[in-house]
């Protein structure tokens, strides 16, 4: 069977990543999740003081790029793909909402993203990848074979982020969430390069009321009729 890439974009915490990560498990792809990279980013901004209150020093981040190597590997314990930053695996630091506050910033800026996508694209290749994002469709693999849109209301992913950091034992706020989702929402629509939009030839996806098994079986038939 050909080997395709398939760009799945949408809004944060809209489960973009879980069906991602499904599907490619599913049909023996490889899974990238391009978020994390930008999270990777701002952790080492954060860690590099790189950062004075909310303002990027953009300067010497420019200089610091080439110092900034990231990585993904699998799990040996979950085989989950997991995100290295110089070597290290920093999948647990890169979801703190510390790392959320700053990563929309990040990620508007010019000289990351166009590191990035570069690193992305070599990921793509030899196709047979699922990545995931906000401009993959439209920017990264402009040409991907299959294109996803997904969106839910910011009420229904601030709900699924405050689960998520629940279940993993920390001690979220849902209104400090939902402000988080929204202000990313906002700022990653309105920055000048690569914003968050619909590709024209993506699907969309709204998934506010369907199970994680209904968004699964649908993304799974949208592969199928793309591969026949
Ligand atoms: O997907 P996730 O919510 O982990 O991504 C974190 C942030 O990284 C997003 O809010 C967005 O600002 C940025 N991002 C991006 N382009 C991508 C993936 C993520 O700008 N392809």
């Amino acid at each position: 069977m050909k080997k395709i890439i398939i760009a799945i974009d949408g809004f944060s915490s809209c489960g973009k990543s879980t069906m991602a990560k499904s599907l490619a498990r599913n049909i023996g792809y490889l899974y990238f999740d391009s978020g994390a990279m930008y999270r990777a980013v701002a952790l080492y901004c954060l860690r590099n003081n790189l950062i004075e209150g909310d303002k990027i020093d953009t300067v010497k981040l420019r200089e610091q790029m080439d110092n900034i190597k990231i990585t993904f590997e699998a799990d040996p314990a979950t085989k989950n793909s997991v995100t290295l930053l110089n070597g290290v695996n920093v999948e647990h630091e890169i979801r703190s909402l510390e790392v959320s506050r700053m990563v929309s910033q990040v990620a508007a800026l010019d000289f990351v993203r166009s590191e990035m996508v570069e690193q992305q694209r070599n990921m793509g290749k030899q196709k047979g990848i699922v990545m995931d994002g906000r401009d993959i469709g439209t920017t990264v693999f402009p040409d991907a074979e299959l294109k996803i849109f997904v969106t839910a209301s910011a009420e229904v992913r601030a709900q699924r982020r405050y689960d998520e950091l629940k279940a993993r034992g920390d001690n979220p706020d849902y209104n400090e969430i939902l402000e988080n989702v929204q202000l990313r929402d906002h700022i990653d629509q309105t920055r000048e390069v690569s914003p968050l939009k619909k590709a024209d030839d993506a699907l969309l996806l709204d998934n506010s009321n369907m199970t994680r098994e209904e968004q699964e079986q649908w993304l799974k038939e949208q592969f199928i009729a793309h591969t026949r």
